[in-house]
């Protein structure tokens, strides 16, 4: 359990300014991540209703003590007493008169959504407000790019222990789980995603899961991996060479190292989203790799690891710019089918000047024994 973050004072009136855009009256959120980013709440059962004149936390029995010590003191707590569905408690809740509830329709499945119909009755109309909280997210407070920094830290710490040591001979499976078990005992809670630790032609498959198999001399390693620490994400890509590379690999990863310094150089305030990407796909097009560069070049990072915005091609020009406190991925790739895959990734901060780089580990070549 920890004390209620300071920054979580001024998001529920944050969230009021959004009501507007889909016209509600109260908005229930029952995304957990929403739901702890509002409150400070980290069970794994509590659901929030916001209005001008409402804070409301839901959790069950289970977890009373733990609302209680979280919770952001503003919020009226309930529980309810065996019932798992928390949305039972709903209408004591919100009394009788006509209503517009916001609910998020990207996380509500169709049956979730009769019975909430159902119970609720006639004069609640609910409406699909989806992403307001995700929108706040976006913009992250000195304590959330603390908490990330810190989280980044962590990770790159466990990389380079890992590194130190020979990883020829040594099977993806054994190095996934070191770099996850140092991670832990460093003090995070989990990795924030399954780890990619991929040798040679494996690398070109940009969510490949670590094999039994052993890294071999001369082949490219791909090495993605994040840490969970105080409800943050990490995410990093490194490639490193396992012993000697052939020529092309390495020429394959300066191209790559070059179109990443470039597009970090990109990432500012006011920036396109579509048009950070493109200066990476450029550079990497130009070299003949255009069609091997085949995901966008970066995503948000927060509570989870994969949040607005998103750096892509396939978000349409003008339609989502960079703003100070964004924090994002900057993570080109170039993937050769049956030979190699190389990435680089780091994460940064967008600031009113360059951006403030996140990860501390060295993008130079590193070859490891
Ligand atoms: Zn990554
Ligand atoms: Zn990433």
């Amino acid at each position: 359990m920890s004390t209620t973050t300071p920054g979580i004072a001024g998001r529920a009136d944050a969230l009021l300014g959004l009501f507007d855009g889909p016209g509600i009256d109260l908005l229930l959120v029952s995304e957990l991540v929403n739901v702890r980013y509002l409150t400070g709440y980290t069970g794994s059962n509590g659901i929030a209703l916001i209005g001008p004149d409402k804070l409301a936390f839901v959790t069950d029995f289970r977890y009373v003590e733990q609302a209680a010590a979280e919770v952001d003191q503003r919020f009226e707590r309930f529980h309810t007493a065996g019932a798992v569905d928390l949305t039972k408690k709903l209408p004591e809740l919100l009394g009788s008169a006509p209503l517009r509830l916001g609910f998020d329709e990207e996380h509500t499945s169709v049956g979730a959504h009769r019975r909430l119909a159902e119970l609720l009755g006639p004069q609640v109309t609910l409406v699909p407000a989806g992403g307001l909280v995700e929108e706040l997210r976006r913009r992250k407070d000195a304590e959330e790019i603390a908490a990330i920094a810190a989280a980044q830290q962590l990770a790159d710490a466990a990389f380079e222990a890992l590194v130190s040591k020979p990883i020829i001979g040594r099977t993806e499976r054994e190095l996934a789980l070191e770099l996850e078990q140092d991670m832990r005992l460093r003090g995070a809670s989990a990795p924030s995603f399954d780890s990619i630790i991929a040798g040679g032609p494996h690398g070109a498959l940009p969510h490949a899961s670590p094999r039994d198999v052993a890294i071999e001399s001369g082949q490219l390693v791909v090495i993605d991996w994040g840490a969970m620490l105080d409800g943050y994400a990490s995410d990093c890509t490194r490639t490193v060479a396992a012993g000697e590379i052939s020529d092309r690999a390495r020429d394959a990863y300066e191209l790559v190292l070059r179109a990443q310094v470039s597009a970090l150089d990109a990432v500012r305030p006011g920036a396109d989203c579509n048009a950070v990407d493109k200066v990476a796909r450029d550079i990497i097009t130009a070299a003949g790799h255009g069609e091997h560069f085949g995901h966008g070049l970066g995503h948000g990072v927060g509570l989870e690891v994969h949040e607005s915005p998103t750096l892509s091609l396939r978000v349409a020009p003008g339609a989502d710019k960079l703003a100070v406190d964004d924090i994002v991925t900057v993570e080109p790739g170039v993937y050769l089918p049956g030979e190699f895959g190389i990435r680089i990734e780091d994460l940064v901060v967008v600031t009113d000047g360059a951006p403030r780089v996140l990860t501390s580990v060295p993008k130079a070549l590193r070859v490891v024994d």
